[in-house]
Formats: structure tokens, C-alpha cells, sequence
């Protein structure tokens, strides 16, 4: 399937399918974070993306995808990371414009694990009065933790320049975890912050329920994998690992939701070639990454962070 390039907003010269969202806000019990939506930002922008695009619900979108009889100004919108805000912001808004949407949904949050990377992000928002704050600490941790400097030799502007929406901080952040750090290494680092900080990451509600998620299956929303514990460099891990972490996210839904998923999206963004021959292999259908692919497949299908339209956004 060739993807056309879509021309609704001069600044995006690449092909926009999917709308990519994480984090929203109420003021109330779901805090502001970075790029985090409030309700009303979110109804506003739906509203402008109706006028350019069309705006499909997220079953009707899949069988065209599947069907391959997508138009040029189709797209979707997607969720990630089974977030509690997005239930309570999200959801009522889309309700509101009669519109399901894709629910990507690491199942390791539903058995009461807890997903380190959530808790983490909550962890820098909540416990600083910025996110500099929080960057320095996390530096002189770091630097004491390896005894050298990590960014010695460290670019910012070659590094993840698909994200124009990430600051230098946010850059040399997510290389020193992702890049640097091996898993183990960071969770130390974090531990010790959070410790530091008295910072209890039991006592957050941060997640969906298995109930909730059912109840988006029942109402016309797709439910899709996101791996079972969202690894932040899922194409580091050896190919089995990989198959190990998908399979339990979809035996989790499926028991869920009395049926398979047949959809899913790249946590992080990160994957390879293991990765597709996995879900290849599983019968996955449809995939979203969440950058311009050079070479689209089905596992692949673009998304264009909201943030993108930050600069228009209430
Ligand atoms: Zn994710």
C-alpha cells in the first residue's frame, strides 16, 4: 500500500494518519506535565483537525486500513500507555464528537506491576518545580553514578531530530537512559531520586483498570498491544525477549476481551526487524510507529504527536 503525503498543514510534510496522544490534565487529580491536553485543548483540536481532515472513528479507520480503501485525509486517533488521565479527559471529549479511538495498552500496568517508565515520568513532574530541576539533579546523580560524563561526546542536534518537539534537556535525558544506562543502571538512579526526594511511587493511581479497558472494547474503541511491561528500547532485547513480552501482552487482552488483538504500537517508537517478525508471526495486522517511515509497512503506519500543534493548541 503506497501512503500519499498529506498537505492539510504546510508544517508537516510527511504523511499524517494517526493523531498520537499520552498525557492529559484536568487541574483536579491529573496534574499538567510536558505535552500534556487539557479537555478543552483536546475538543479544540479535533475541531481543527475536522476541517482538513476526516476524522474517523477508530473501527471504521482499521477496516479501511485493512481493506486498503483509506483516503488521503483519513485519519484516526490513538492513545498510548493505558493511562488513567486519558479515561478522564480523553474519553468524555470523544464521546462528545461521537468517536472511538485506538487504546494501546502495555498490559503490565493491569496486574498491579506498576510500569516504572509512567512513575518515573510522574516522578520528575510532580517532585521539582521544573523540569531543568529535575535534569540537574538526575546529571550530578548520574555523573556520581559513572564516575565520568556521559554527554562528553553527545550532540544534541543529531540526536532524535524526528522529535522536533523534544527540548536539549529532554535530548540528553532520554540519551543517558536510553543509551547510556543499561535498565538496571537506571533504575538504580531513579530509585535513589526518588528516595532522595521522599517520593512514594506505591501510592499513585496512574492507570487504567482491566474493568475500564473492557468497557472501551464493549463501546467501539480498538484495543491494541504495547508490549506487556513497555521496555524504552524494546529493539535492544534479544529476539525471544521481545516474543516474551508481546505474547503476554496479547494473552492479557485476549483473555480480557474475548478476542485477539490484531493491532499494536511501537513503545518508545523503538523496534527492528525481530520485532516485526514477531508480530508478523502472531498475527498482528496493523502497527503504528510514531515517526515518518521511510519505508511504510503495515507495522508501521505513521503518527503525528498532538504536540505537533502545540503552537495552535487552547
Ligand atoms: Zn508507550
Amino acid at each position: 500500500m503506497r501512503l500519499k503525503y498529506s498537505h492539510g498543514f504546510r508544517m508537516l510534510n510527511y504523511a499524517m494518519v494517526g493523531i498520537m496522544f499520552h498525557h492529559f490534565h484536568n487541574g483536579v487529580d491529573h496534574l499538567p506535565s510536558q505535552g500534556s491536553l487539557s479537555a478543552k485543548g483536546l475538543d479544540a483540536l479535533l475541531s481543527r483537525l475536522k476541517q482538513t481532515y476526516t476524522l474517523l472513528s477508530a473501527n471504521v479507520w482499521l477496516k479501511k486500513a485493512l481493506n486498503g480503501q483509506l483516503n488521503d485525509h483519513d485519519i484516526c486517533l490513538t492513545l498510548d500507555d493505558a493511562l488513567a488521565c486519558q479515561w478522564a479527559v480523553a474519553l468524555p471529549v470523544f464521546q462528545a464528537h461521537n468517536l472511538t479511538a485506538f487504546w494501546f495498552i502495555n498490559t503490565g500496568v493491569l496486574d498491579g506491576q506498576g510500569d516504572t517508565l509512567e512513575i518515573y515520568r510522574h516522578f520528575r513532574h510532580t517532585a521539582f518545580p521544573t523540569m531543568e530541576a529535575f535534569y540537574t539533579d538526575m546529571k550530578a546523580a548520574a555523573m556520581a553514578f559513572l564516575d565520568h560524563d556521559p554527554w562528553v561526546n553527545f550532540q544534541a542536534a543529531q540526536y532524535l531530530t524526528e522529535y522536533p518537539f523534544y527540548t536539549e534537556g529532554d535530548k540528553r535525558f532520554r540519551y543517558l537512559r536510553d543509551d547510556v544506562l543499561t535498565p538496571a543502571q537506571y533504575h538504580t538512579l531513579m530509585t535513589e531520586l526518588m528516595a532522595a526526594t521522599h517520593y512514594n511511587p506505591d501510592n499513585q493511581a496512574l492507570w487504567l483498570t482491566a474493568n475500564q479497558v473492557q468497557q472501551l472494547h464493549q463501546h467501539g474503541h480498538v484495543i491494541g498491544l504495547h508490549s506487556h511491561t513497555h521496555p524504552t528500547a524494546l529493539d535492544r532485547l534479544p529476539l525471544d525477549q521481545q516474543q516474551a513480552e508481546y505474547t503476554e501482552n496479547a494473552r492479557i487482552l485476549t483473555h480480557l476481551l474475548g478476542e485477539a488483538p490484531i493491532t499494536m504500537a511501537h513503545p518508545c517508537d523503538r523496534y527492528n526487524q525481530d520485532t516485526l517478525t514477531v508480530l508478523n508471526g502472531m498475527g498482528i495486522q496493523l502497527g503504528f510507529c510514531a515517526h515518518r517511515s521511510q519505508r511504510p509497512s503495515m507495522l508501521e503506519w505513521p503518527r503525528v504527536d498532538h504536540t505537533a500543534w502545540a503552537s495552535r493548541s487552547v
